[in-house]
């Protein structure tokens, strides 16, 4: 208890963390009546090569929540890792990712985004292959995407699951590049396949020398390590252009399309596959 504050600010402050908490407490319900509901759902962003091929898709989850309509994961992936709750939810978007990417086209891959909080609990290696052997997927097809936050233990627990995953033909892709705490170093200790320069410096390319600097840098440096380097959050023309001079391999954004439903997968591919060397 904070004594030391005014009677005022005290009271004021009890109220406001059990309104939080039960706030949490609400929304971390809701979302496990939500996934035990239907009311999950996964949209699809594509992911183009340079050249302008669609090579693949990043699922992206939704909640269509009857009542709050579409729900991004910005408000509650939070809650659902504090909860536990990740790790069913986190398996159902594995499992939902593999199954609907199977019936996509020649050889595009789904990348699948991994919360640091899977890594700890519960078993991470058989949920991925279950959810391959389930779809039929092979594995070569997908794609984890995982942050700093996963990054930051770099465990070697952490590092022999990313291991075995590659092992099977699973990719590894690090997610916001750059945002995180000495990114270079994870670079050498984890066995990645593609690097996401995060999307911060990829805005600030038309008017920033120094983002394009660090664009260049990093695409150099990841390129000689035998990386792909996707730029993400591509929204104009002029990054596109700048991109394409920056050593990136490999792009996605809203300039291409943002994450739409998966029924409208074939129509991207339509949409894009016109667009090819845009
Ligand atoms: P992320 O993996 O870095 O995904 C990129 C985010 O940028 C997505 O936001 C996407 O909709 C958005 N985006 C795409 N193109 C553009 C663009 O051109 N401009 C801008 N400004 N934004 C763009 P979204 O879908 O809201 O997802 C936010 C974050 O939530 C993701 O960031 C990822 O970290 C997390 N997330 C999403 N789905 C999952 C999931 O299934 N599991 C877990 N653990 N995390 C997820
Ligand atoms: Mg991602
Ligand atoms: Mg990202
Ligand atoms: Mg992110």
């Amino acid at each position: 208890e904070a004594k030391g504050a005014g009677r005022g600010t005290h009271r004021f402050f009890d109220w406001d963390m059990s309104s939080r908490l039960q706030a949490r407490r609400d929304m971390e319900a809701e979302l496990r009546r939500a996934l035990a509901g239907g009311e999950m759902e996964l949209f699809y962003q594509p992911q183009l090569s340079m050249a302008g091929q669609v090579t693949g898709f990043e699922a992206l989850l939704r909640w269509r929540d009857p009542r709050r309509g579409l729900v991004a994961p910005g408000e509650f992936i939070a809650v659902a890792e504090e909860s536990g709750l990740i790790l069913p939810l986190g398996e159902w978007v594995l499992r939902t990712a593999c199954a609907e990417a199977a019936s996509w086209p020649g050889g595009l891959h789904v990348a699948v985004n991994l919360s640091a909080v899977q890594f700890r609990g519960g078993d991470l290696h058989a949920v991925v292959t279950e959810a391959l052997r389930l779809s039929g997927l092979p594995a070569g097809r997908l794609q984890l995407e995982i942050t700093e936050a996963v990054a930051l233990e770099a465990s070697d627990q952490v590092v022999s699951t990313l291991q075995r995953f590659r092992a099977l033909g699973v990719r590894i892709a690090l997610d916001d590049f750059g945002t995180g705490y000495s990114s270079i170093a994870y670079l050498r200790k984890l066995p990645l396949d593609k690097i996401k320069i995060d999307r911060s410096f990829v805005r600030d390319l038309a008017e920033s020398e120094s983002a394009a600097a660090i664009v260049r840098a990093i695409s150099t440096l990841g390129t000689t390590l035998g990386l792909t380097m996707n730029a993400e959050g591509v929204e104009s023309a002029a990054q596109l252009e700048r991109l394409r001079g920056l050593g990136c391999t490999e792009v996605q954004g809203v300039l291409f399309s943002p994450p739409r439903p998966r029924g409208e997968v074939p129509a991207m591919l339509r949409e894009l596959s016109g667009a090819a060397a845009a």
